[in-house]
């Protein structure tokens, strides 16, 4: 399928869901790993005052000169806040806690949705060579969000799979829609994907039921198991593909990976 709309430069996915431990971060890390194994190189940027993100790649606190609260309210450019990760081919942009204050700075800001877009689109994007950035987004569906949704062309949206894991799609669905009426209308959605998935519960077996039978085929195939390697890799700075490659996690993390490759959609 030829891709009009993005020529060149990367495809810019932002990871959203304003509910918090639904696997935003976790999936936004591990899907970025999946990836480079694939051999692209990924950027993500941390969208999260909490900076899990950030912290889960092993960047220090206290090595974050620049972050994207730099990027977004600051006279700072891309190259000044990308940092390299442990993991070759997979760069970052990380956040501190000076984010939690930029969503009322914002507002004052007449560009205050656009911020980022205008961030990612700089001339010099296309010499990084990064196929896919990725946006990991706080929980909430505040204007760091909304940045994200404008720069991106798509959401990807985890889904985790407990009671009332539905409820509050609608709302995100409606953010998305208003975006796409007032600042990017070719926004897509990515795809919907259940995390923390236990074969054995009858919980997940429902989630899952009902996530397939009302939303269709937006919901990936591939859903991510609950795995105790994939909570452990972060307090050791790694992706769980690099902290025990074999891993279930790690595997479903890489059929993820695949299987939105191979969808292509823009
Ligand atoms: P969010 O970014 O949406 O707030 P996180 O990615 O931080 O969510 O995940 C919330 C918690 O759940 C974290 O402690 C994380 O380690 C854990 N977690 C996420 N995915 C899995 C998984 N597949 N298996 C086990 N634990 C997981
Ligand atoms: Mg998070």
């Amino acid at each position: 399928m030829s891709d009009l709309s993005r020529p060149t430069g990367p495809k810019i996915i932002a990871v959203a869901n304003q509910k918090g431990g639904v696997g935003k971060t976790t999936t936004s890390i591990n899907l970025a790993a999946a990836l480079v194994e694939n051999g692209n190189r990924v950027l993500l940027v941390d969208l999260d005052p909490q900076g899990n993100a950030s912290t889960g790649l092993g960047i220090e606190a206290e090595d974050r000169e620049y972050t994207t609260y730099e990027l977004l309210l600051e006279d700072v450019n891309l190259n000044q806040v990308i940092q390299e990760t442990s993991i070759k081919g997979l760069s970052i942009v990380p956040a501190t806690v000076d984010l939690s204050s930029a969503d009322m700075e914002l507002i004052s800001n007449e560009k205050r949705s656009y911020l980022l877009h205008d961030a990612l689109r700089q001339t010099q994007m296309d010499a990084y060579g990064y196929d896919y950035i990725l946006i990991d987004c706080p929980p909430s569906l505040n204007l760091l969000t909304v940045n994200a949704m404008i720069a991106a062309h798509s959401v990807l949206i985890p889904l985790q799979s407990e009671f009332f894991a539905l409820e509050g799609l609608s709302q995100l669905m409606m953010t998305i829609r208003e975006v796409r009426q007032t600042g990017n209308k070719d926004l897509r959605i990515e795809g919907v994907v259940l995390t923390m998935y236990d074969r054995r519960n009858n919980l997940s077996q429902q989630v899952e039921h009902d996530a397939r039978s009302n939303l269709g085929d937006v919901v990936f195939k591939t859903v991510i198991p609950r795995n105790v390697r994939v909570s452990e890799a972060p307090s050791f700075a790694m992706p769980v593909l690099a902290y025990d490659s074999g891993s279930k996690g790690a595997q479903a993390y890489r059929d993820l990976a695949k299987e939105l490759i191979a969808n292509n959609r823009v």
